[in-house]
């Protein structure tokens, strides 16, 4: 039996970043809204005492359950498409403030390159620089238009950070200072200076002082403990969706958070949004809450999936290049070079999740591509985040894999070895794309959705370009053996890339 709720102003699919903020900025507003979570509810004192690397980072603790919520993947549109059983590449989050919660917290704005890509490529570059197959456009909003919203995110956030000569324009300075220097980030810093570049300390979520934010939340500062990528934050210092909007839009009275709320259905008349079917996924009840509008905040792949079982929007057809749902899914490449070293020993253990140094020379069109066979670029940056003794086995290429000296080396370099890495802008391409499985289905009959995607020329020479950069600053930070980092042949869904997918529903 179907039991059919009151109807409210709006309801959010999903209550991460994305889900949280919406939520506040509405609820200030006096408008009713419920927010739909298929995870649990999380709380800074959930995270205490608990810096278990095995259970968040290995096993994937606070990320989506694979085994009953997951999506299929193959290279290319002659593949059968086989589903994610164990995530990878990337970690879908789960739970209130989704991945918000055990993100690092780098806090990078849009270039306004990144905005107006299409119209700014064609001017300098001519129309044809990439080609007919990449499917760029402009984003039909621009950076002066978004700016003011970045900052308010940032005062929200109380992002540390510090003038950046080669980022994109601020009205403002950062509300908090920039985190603290370490040996590590003060040699790339070094190095990157002797090369003419212009190094940066990182802008970070994780708040280098205590700060209280405009609607009144306190966030501690960083104690910089090194369990934050993949952990939720027990001191409440990293900024997360839980800490800040959720809690904001709470304290309106306006706002419903319901969790264990499975959304599997978007409502909709006349092509207009009623609201949403969902499962109570602790006791299979089955409601419908309707509401004047639905925003769709569930993340790139559950957002699309639910547009296509909804039949809402045309779906794209890579054959025909109609089409937008589902359409110009993208990701990141992951460029960098490794350095080994024999005499020195830094305390790669120590850190915090957005705690780096970064350069910003060879990100957007802030050098020149008129000689180069790619656009756009990459963040090139050195992070301290905290190394995992599980996860982390740094050890030169000619080390074998396994055994007594792969053991040896791997102790022998935990503390030698340092990385310098970019994640690299890849670009829409008419062959990756989301649509549904025809094969495979979820605990309701649904289709999964099925992801198609592999890396493209243009991934291929950013990634080398970035590659070289990365290796020439490790080089003057003094490394014995620097080994670049290497791209597979085709994109596969292991090991760990980024959890920076993007795209799916956009399109002219
Ligand atoms: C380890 C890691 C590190 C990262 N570090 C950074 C970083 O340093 N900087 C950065 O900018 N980004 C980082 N990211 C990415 C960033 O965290 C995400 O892009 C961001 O949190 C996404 O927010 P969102 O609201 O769009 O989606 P999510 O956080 O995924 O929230 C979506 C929510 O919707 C819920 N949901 C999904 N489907 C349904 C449904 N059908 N019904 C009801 N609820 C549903 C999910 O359970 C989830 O809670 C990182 C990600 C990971 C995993
Ligand atoms: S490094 Fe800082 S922000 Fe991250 S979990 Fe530890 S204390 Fe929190």
């Amino acid at each position: 039996m179907v039991t059919s709720l009151d109807k409210v102003d709006v309801v959010t699919v999903g209550v991460g970043w994305t889900g949280g903020i919406i939520a506040a900025e509405l609820a200030k507003q006096g408008i009713q809204v419920v927010g739909l979570e298929r995870g649990q509810n999380r709380t800074t004192e959930d995270f205490q005492y608990i810096h278990d690397e095995y259970r968040y980072a290995m096993r994937y603790g606070l990320m989506q359950d694979a085994s009953k919520e997951t999506l299929s993947f193959r290279n290319n549109k002659d593949e059968r498409a086989l589903p994610i059983r164990e995530w990878g590449s990337f970690l879908p989050g789960e739970g209130v403030g989704g991945a918000g919660v055990h993100w690092n917290g780098q806090t990078w704005r849009f270039l306004p390159y990144d905005l107006q890509i299409k119209t700014m490529t064609d001017e300098k570059y001519g129309e044809d620089k990439i080609g007919s197959d990449y499917t760029i456009q402009d984003w039909g909003i621009t950076y002066e238009e978004l700016e003011p919203y970045f900052y308010k995110f940032e005062e929200t956030t109380g992002i540390s950070g510090e003038e950046n000569p080669l980022g994109a324009p601020r009205s403002n300075d950062y509300p908090t200072p920039p985190m603290k220097g370490t040996l590590i980030l003060n040699r790339f810093k070094e190095a990157a200076k002797s090369l003419e570049l212009h190094p940066i300390q990182s802008p970070s979520a994780n708040l280098s002082e205590n700060y209280e934010n405009p609607d009144g939340q306190q966030i501690n500062a960083c104690q910089y403990c090194g369990f934050c990528e993949r952990f939720g934050c027990e001191y409440g210092a990293k900024s997360t969706p839980n800490v800040t909007v959720v809690q904001a839009a709470k304290q309106t009275g306006n706002f419903e958070l319901r969790t264990d709320a499975n959304v599997v259905e978007i409502l909709h008349e006349d092509g207009r949004a009623t609201g949403v079917r969902y499962f109570d996924v602790k006791t299979g009840e089955e409601f419908i809450q309707p509401a004047d509008v639905v925003v769709l905040t569930s993340y790139v792949f559950n957002n699309v999936r639910l547009l296509l079982l909804s039949e809402l929007g045309m779906p794209y057809d890579p054959e025909s290049n109609t089409g937008v749902i589902g359409k110009n899914y993208c990701y990141q490449i992951m460029a960098g070079a490794t350095g080994f070293f024999e005499k020195e020993k830094f305390n790669t253990y120590m850190g915090a999740g957005a705690l780096g140094a970064s350069i910003d020379d060879f990100n957007g069109d802030n050098f020149d591509h008129s000689d180069l066979d790619f656009i756009h670029g990459g963040v090139i940056s050195i992070s301290q985040t905290g190394r995992r003794p599980i996860a982390s086995n740094p050890v030169p290429k000619d080390t074998p894999a396994w055994g007594s000296k792969f053991k040896e080396k791997s102790l022998h370099y935990f503390n030698r070895s340092l990385s310098v890495g970019a994640q690299g802008a890849s670009m829409p391409h008419k062959n990756n794309f989301v649509d549904l499985d025809p094969t495979y289905t979820d605990a309701h009959g649904n289709p999964l959705l099925r992801l198609t995607y592999d890396f493209t020329e243009q991934d291929r020479k950013l990634q080398e370009y970035l590659s070289a950069r990365a290796a020439e600053i490790m080089e003057k930070m003094g490394a014995d053996i620097v080994e670049k980092r290497t791209m597979a042949k085709h994109y596969d869904i292991v090991p760990y890339q980024s959890t920076h997918n993007t795209g799916g529903h956009y399109g002219r």
